[in-house]
């Protein structure tokens, strides 16, 4: 029997439309170093309609790819709504990519026009002529586009293009399940991929990110994505404010811990989302300071491990950090780690650092040697694989079919399932390292050293060893003027782990390299120790 329900499609127009119509006045504000500039919604609607109108000027009259180079700001979200509406394809572009890979991922997407901040100019020029495919560049607000010249693009001032521009656009009926945006793999695990999410896929997303359960978002919250726009599309934190009706605060490029201090002391967010790394760097700035974080009333965090020491840092300035486990394939949100309701304690906190439950509309389970699922029982460790409407089931114009398993996305990340649901990943599958047939996690590693009150920073690596086939080697980013040792470490670790598993290999660096997306880079750090000696 058919049900009598309308067949309306789940699309990011609706979402526009929605936050124009319901909330026209709430505002996005964009920080500009000393102050905020602001616009809402429905003036957002009204620029996402002229942007359309200017893009169909230039040539976009299908699924034409148009890539931003740009951080977050109200001119970004324009286009988030625009571009997918309009029928065309949102490609963000990681700027903080290697040239080649830059080019390599805009070719590869065929991007037709890109849309840069003008602050992202430099940036811009040093590829642009290589990207083949664009014709039209559209800058944003001031900025010397001389450094353009000569690339044989087209250049256009964002703000003229929206000036000459109709008010309002003839938004046609898009089919829900076509393209709406891509994203690239942020290439931790070698080449990237594209992930071609739908509308429908986002629409989903976001009402699944808003529920309860999630980050439970409503028109009383203000969010802040410092979780770039060009990285799993902030995390979905636009398109969810939008539908839900909070105010968006958007960082810019101000995203060093004292100007995003001052931001949330001005803007008074309730929700902010970004990688561990610069929670880290925040409290540290908050602690010294003795800053005001009390308008957050939760921290979504993720994108690596949360250490238990950040969580409980921020527990003590009254701020609640909830972390959360995705990917680029998954929309990104997949799990969120809120402890169970009337737990406390241990039981509590176990949950709070485990990666947490899967959101409802997905499927998860943990697979182990041979593709046999196992038990999900909080013992067995296999590696995660997902699936549901907003997990991509394939990559663009890239046949990769190990990472696709009867219709479930092989994640890579390896960890336990427990009875109540709670993923807690041990490591990803090529960090694992493999000490004579026995596993050790680098993350765990990692978690205990950063929980050292001198220790900073801390990445474990696995290095070839003639005995064990591979033994972890701790690089360690300390405290100035503390005074660590190697032995003070393995000291603070016995207890905490196994004994064998404790790293007899340490490194004191000034940093920990990082991927573009912020990630501890263990590649290099595999690379650098590739012989198992220390420099
Ligand atoms: P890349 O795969 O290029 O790093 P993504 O940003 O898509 O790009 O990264 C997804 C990966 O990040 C996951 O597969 C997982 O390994 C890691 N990750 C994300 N969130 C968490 C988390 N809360 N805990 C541990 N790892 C996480």
């Amino acid at each position: 029997m058919q049900s009598t329900m309308q067949d309306f499609p789940l699309t990011i127009t609706t979402i526009m439309r929605y936050g124009a119509d319901a909330f026209g006045d709430v505002e996005v504000s964009t920080w500009t170093g000393d102050g905020s500039r602001r616009r809402g919604y429905a003036e957002i609607g009204e620029r996402a309609a002229r942007l359309a109108g200017a893009l169909r000027g230039l040539g976009v009259d299908g699924d034409q790819r148009v890539a931003t180079f740009m951080w977050n700001n109200t001119e970004h979200l324009e286009a988030y709504l625009a571009v997918p509406s309009m029928g065309a394809v949102l490609h963000t572009l990681n700027l903080r990519l290697f040239p080649d890979q830059l080019v390599y991922i805009a070719n590869h997407a065929e991007d037709y026009v890109v849309i840069v901040d003008g602050s992202l100019i430099p940036l811009l020029a040093g590829v642009l002529p290589q990207l083949k495919t664009v014709r039209h560049v559209i800058v944003v607000g001031e900025g010397d586009t001389s450094p353009l010249d000569g690339a044989g693009k087209e250049l256009h001032s964002y703000e003229d293009l929206l000036a000459a521009a109709p008010p309002t656009f003839d938004w046609p009926e898009i089919d829900e399940r076509s393209a709406a945006a891509m994203c690239y793999t942020s290439g931790t695990t070698g080449n990237p991929k594209g992930v071609v999410y739908s509308h429908r896929s986002a629409y989903l997303h976001s009402m699944a990110a808003s529920t309860g359960n999630a980050i439970g978002l409503s028109a009383s919250d203000r969010v802040l994505p410092v979780v770039p726009m060009f990285h799993a599309n902030a995390w979905g934190l636009p398109y969810a404010a939008v539908m839900a009706g909070a105010a968006l605060i958007m960082p810019d490029r101000f995203l060093q811990a004292e100007p995003l201090v001052r931001l949330i002391e001005t803007e008074r967010p309730t929700v902010a989302g970004a990688v561990p790394t610069i929670w880290a760097d925040v409290l540290r700035h908050t602690k010294e300071h003795g800053s005001d974080l009390s308008s957050l009333r939760l921290v979504p965090c993720g994108g690596s491990a949360v250490p238990e020491a950040l969580m409980r840092g921020f527990d003590e300035i009254g701020v609640r950090i909830v972390q959360a486990w995705g990917m680029t394939e998954t929309s990104p949100v997949a799990t969120v780690a809120h402890p169970p309701p009337g737990s406390s304690g241990e039981e509590a906190w176990q949950a709070r650092i485990s990666q947490g439950r899967v959101l409802a509309g997905l499927e998860m389970r943990i697979v182990g040697d041979g593709d046999v699922v196992l038990p999900n029982d909080g013992e067995a460790v296999g590696e995660v694989e997902i699936r549901g409407p907003w997990i991509t089931g394939a990559y663009y114009k890239d046949e990769d079919p190990d990472k696709f398993h009867d219709g479930w996305l092989r994640t890579g990340d390896v960890g336990t399932l427990s009875p109540g649901g709670f993923l807690t990943l041990t490591d990803r599958a090529k960090d694992v390292i493999k000490s004579g047939g026995e596993w050790i996690s680098s993350v765990e590693l990692e978690n205990h050293l950063m929980a050292h009150p001198d220790v900073l920073e801390a990445a474990v690596v696995g290095v070839p060893d003639d005995r064990w086939q591979e033994r972890p080697l701790a690089s360690v980013v300390v405290r100035e003027g503390a005074a660590v040792t190697p032995e003070r470490l393995k000291e603070f670790l016995t207890g905490r782990v196994a004994k064998w598993q404790v790293p007899e290999r340490w490194t004191f660096i000034e940093e920990v390299p990082k991927t573009s997306v912020g990630k501890f880079d263990k590649k290099v750090l595999r690379r650098r120790y590739a012989d198992g000696e220390l420099e």
